[in-house]
């Protein structure tokens, strides 16, 4: 699937470490205002996604028809209602990595910093973008689509990376995988959401951060709902 990443300036402010665009110093925005013609002419996205079907889902794992099983406690209670899931990698080519490791090599910390912000922030907007296309497609058939999850977020071990890799056919988009469970080139982004057959109901897709305790993730996608007391 064709999809061209955009950079969005509070994503990459926040991705920076900052709250707001406007509060990154006047110096890193004109390194930024420098990077991003460097930036177009290097990305070469590209994104392979796959459906396949989920057999059952029980006591933390999620089975799927294909052979491979996913472990983990919080996306088996997200993909319970789920018939199908749809397998993604999403990776903007590795050319941006030679160029981050020429600037470092030539201690240009900062500029390599920054362009290395510039990608993150590319390659989490190029999931997204597909995410939101998903979810309108699916949403015209009468179904909805879960939140992303990827290998080593939340509760997922990032050694489920092989299994997600062995199942899709990465080839088409030309990332590998290390015995470390990284990925070449570094900016890629590969993960899971489930499709569910109830839009007519409303949104009734489960989000894991509802219910969990942790205080501190940086990963959160929702504040902890309290539970009623009866
Ligand atoms: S807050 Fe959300 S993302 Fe973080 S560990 Fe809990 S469920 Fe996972």
């Amino acid at each position: 699937m064709e999809i061209i990443p955009i950079i969005k300036k509070d994503e990459l402010a926040k991705t920076l470490g900052s709250d707001e665009f406007e509060n990154i110093s006047y110096s890193a925005r004109l390194k930024i205002e420098k990077l991003e013609p460097v930036f177009e002419k290097l990305v070469k996205p590209s994104l392979y996604h796959q459906n396949t079907g989920i057999d059952s889902v029980k006591k933390g794992t999620v089975h799927l028809e294909e052979g491979p099983e996913f472990k983990s406690p919080k996306l088996s209670k997200m993909l319970k209602d789920c018939d199908d899931i749809i397998c993604y990698i999403a990776t903007l080519g590795d050319s941006v990595d030679g160029e981050i490791k020429r600037l470092m090599d030539k201690k240009h910390m900062a500029e390599a910093y920054i362009l290395d912000a510039m990608a993150s922030a590319a390659a989490e907007n190029m999931v997204a973008t597909f995410h939101r296309r998903m979810k309108d497609k699916y949403k015209n058939q009468g179904k909805q689509v879960t939140l992303c999850f990827s290998p080593g977020y939340c509760d997922w071990a990032i050694t489920e990376q092989k299994k997600l890799f062995k199942l899709l056919d990465s080839q088409e988009v030309d990332v590998k995988l290390n015995d470390s469970c990284l990925m070449t080139p570094r900016k890629s982004i590969s993960g899971v959401f489930g499709i569910q057959s109830d839009y007519e109901n409303g949104d009734k897709t489960y989000n894991p951060c509802w219910d969990c305790n942790r205080k501190d993730c940086p990963a959160r996608r929702a504040p902890k709902r309290e539970r009623k007391q009866i």
